[in-house]
Formats: C-alpha cells, sequence, structure tokens
C-alpha cells in the first residue's frame, strides 16, 4: 500500500486526527492481481500529512493508463500494487491543508501534477522536474483519485481559472501531454503530421492549431477521428492502412515532407510512415508508447536525414500548466467534442466499456460533481 505523505523535511506535525478518524469514502480499488476494478464504499478516508492538502473530488477522466489497469496487461501486473486506489486525472476542491501548508485553502478548486517528486534529485533541481529520477505517480504508485478524498502535495496542486469548466478541468493532465508535446516541438507557421488520433492526439490537433501550425495533417484507423481531427482543423485525415497517404503528404510539401511530426500511436508502423514523411532536418516529438520496441531504419529516417528526436514524457513543472491554461483563459482550444461522455461514479463499469470500446473518446466520471 502506498503511503499518503511524501518525506517532508520538516518535523511531523499533527493533523486533526479527530475530524478523519474512522471516516470512510466512496472508491475504486484494484483489490485482486486481475482485471477490473471493486467499488467500495468502506475505504478509510486519507489524512493529510502536514505538506498534504485533502481534495474532495469533483469529476476524474478516464485514461489509458487507467485502461491498462482495468485490463491488467503486463505492464499493469507489473507496475500496480494491488489494493491501490487508481485514476490521475481530476477537478476536486481543497477540504482540508495540513498545518505547514502555505499557498492552498479550504474551498479551493484545483487540479494536481500527478508527477510527484521529492524535489531533489539532478532533474528536479535542474527544471526537468517532469523527469525526475523519484518520481511516484498518483493512482499508480500511490492512491489515486478515483474516490471521494484524495491527498495530494501542496507543491502539486494546480488552482484551476474560474473561467475553466469542470469537466475540462477533469482532464488536464492528458491536455498536458498535448500541449507539452506541441509546445517541445515548436509548431508556429509550420507543418505538421500527427500520427494517431487517440484522446491526446486529437487535444494535439486543437493545440496546434492553436499554436499557429500552418497544415496539419493525421492519421487514424478509425473513420470517426479522421473526420473528428477535420472538425478540429486537420486539412486532411488519413487511413494510415493504405501507404499512399505518405507520397501525398510529402507532395504537398515541398515534395520534402513536413517540418514536423508528432507520434502520438505507439502504433509499430507510425514510426515509418511518419519518419518517411518527415521532410530532412525535421523535428519528430515521440509520445507515443509502443508495446515492443518498434522496428525502424535509425540510419534513413534520423541520422541522414539530420532529424531532431525529442521523447516526451509527462508535462513539464509547471511551465506546462501555465501554457495550459493560457490557451484554456484565452479560448483557444476546442475540446467539446473530444470529452464525449459523463457519468456518475458508480457507473464505472460502463464508463470503462465506452472508452474500451471506442464509443467514447474522453470519457469523465461525475464523483462529487
Ligand atoms: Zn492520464
Amino acid at each position: 500500500m502506498p503511503t499518503t505523505t511524501t518525506a517532508p523535511s520538516t518535523s511531523p506535525v499533527a493533523v486533526d486526527a479527530t475530524t478523519s478518524k474512522a471516516q470512510t469514502m466512496r472508491a475504486l480499488v484494484k483489490h485482486h492481481a486481475g482485471p477490473e476494478l471493486q467499488f467500495t464504499a468502506d475505504r478509510p478516508r486519507p489524512v493529510p500529512g502536514p505538506r498534504d492538502v485533502l481534495i474532495k473530488i469533483s469529476k476524474a477522466g478516464i485514461c489509458g493508463t487507467d485502461r491498462h489497469i482495468w485490463e491488467w496487461d503486463a505492464w499493469a501486473a507489473s507496475r500496480i500494487p494491488v489494493g491501490i486506489v487508481t485514476g490521475h486525472e481530476f477537478v476536486g476542491v481543497i477540504e482540508q491543508v495540513g498545518a505547514a501548508v502555505t499557498r492552498c485553502r479550504p474551498g479551493q478548486r484545483v487540479s494536481a501534477e500527478g508527477h510527484i517528486t521529492a524535489g531533489v534529485d539532478f532533474n528536479s533541481r535542474t527544471g526537468n522536474a517532469h523527469i525526475a529520477s523519484d518520481t511516484r505517480i498518483l493512482g499508480i504508485d500511490r492512491d489515486g483519485i478515483f474516490a471521494d478524498y484524495a491527498v495530494v502535495p501542496e507543491e502539486n496542486v494546480w488552482p484551476v481559472h474560474p473561467s475553466i469548466p469542470d469537466r475540462v478541468a477533469a482532464v488536464m493532465d492528458p491536455l498536458g501531454n498535448a500541449v507539452h508535446t506541441v509546445m517541445a516541438a515548436g509548431v508556429s507557421a509550420k507543418s505538421v503530421l500527427i500520427t494517431g488520433t487517440g484522446i491526446i492526439g486529437l487535444m494535439a490537433v486543437t493545440v496546434a492549431k492553436a499554436a499557429g501550425a500552418g497544415r496539419i495533417f493525421t492519421t487514424d484507423m478509425d473513420p470517426r477521428r479522421r473526420e473528428l481531427s477535420r472538425k478540429l482543423g486537420a486539412v486532411e485525415a488519413f487511413d494510415p492502412r493504405d501507404d499512399s497517404f505518405i507520397s501525398t503528404v510529402r507532395k504537398a510539401c515541398r515534395n520534402e515532407g513536413v517540418d514536423v511530426l508528432l507520434e502520438m500511436s505507439g502504433a509499430p508502423q507510425a514510426y515509418d510512415q511518419g519518419f518517411s514523411c518527415l521532410r530532412s532536418g525535421g523535428i519528430a516529438a515521440l509520445l507515443g508508447i509502443p508495446s515492443k520496441p518498434p522496428t525502424f531504419n535509425i540510419t534513413q529516417h534520423v541520422v541522414f536525414k539530420g532529424a531532431t528526436v525529442l521523447g516526451i514524457n509527462g508535462r513539464k513543472m509547471f511551465e506546462t500548466w501555465y501554457q495550459m491554461e493560457e490557451l484554456l483563459v484565452g479560448g483557444r482550444l476546442e475540446l467539446d467534442d473530444i470529452i464525449t461522455h459523463e457519468f456518475p461514479l458508480e457507473q464505472f463499469r460502463k464508463g470503462f466499456e465506452t472508452m474500451i470500446s471506442g464509443e467514447g473518446i474522453k470519457v469523465v466520471l461525475d464523483i462529487n460533481g
């Protein structure tokens, strides 16, 4: 069972134990080493440590990662501690703060960065906390947010701007992945190919458009997602089962190829197809996670091409969050067609099924919304 505090350097301060004692809550728990999640109404409510806040969860997004945990694939079996409360994408309201908390206050509407670090390793101390070696992730390494309440360190809490609605604030975590990828690659006045328009790929279309991309091309096997990416601003959306799109894209871009590739599928053929579409000297940002190492001609696609390849992990803490807030508050993102379904917590099974079947794109659970 994960602990609910991150090793504070200050001496422990007593938190009001009387109010939290014996209080229980609803939660989705990985109760055994196998598929699905169990609903319980008897989970003890977590108690915040001195530098933590206790958050009453309003809404929570179901992530692709939660799907792996639900299906209990090889990755989940090797990583997820049995007994954990899952989920990491949320918006909620602060209920209680620890004694050493200085910035947050009860009643504040917040989301949070789910990558929790001790802040002491090389990357944390040099502006790259998102790839810290001691990262512990909400709902993966420690109790998450598919519950009435969750505890998060104050440092990770993100106060949500009043103009951002709950259903959008609940998915700032994956939206941050899209923003980080687009901003890392730099798309302004550039042609862009996005391979794979799942949730984050679709978000990347609207983010790239907002960030001033020139033409945006996408690939996806699902015709509904191809249609949606056109609606969000792609000039063309291709079915990757037909390789002929590669010459179409290259021809459209001076017979040289696109300036930027955003790989968001993890599909084995997407690497070869995507890099074949990328011009010499282009930039590729890779977010997709292949289920096994892809076969990929690095001589042709990277070395001779002089390509720049960026690995994208998480969100920059907290540069990405500021960029995301600015794009959202400025009304620059179109997310209504991406967040397709909302179910009450008790209907979590229907929520997961809607997401896994592909009927839904982003599915949100209403917990105390
Ligand atoms: Zn997620």
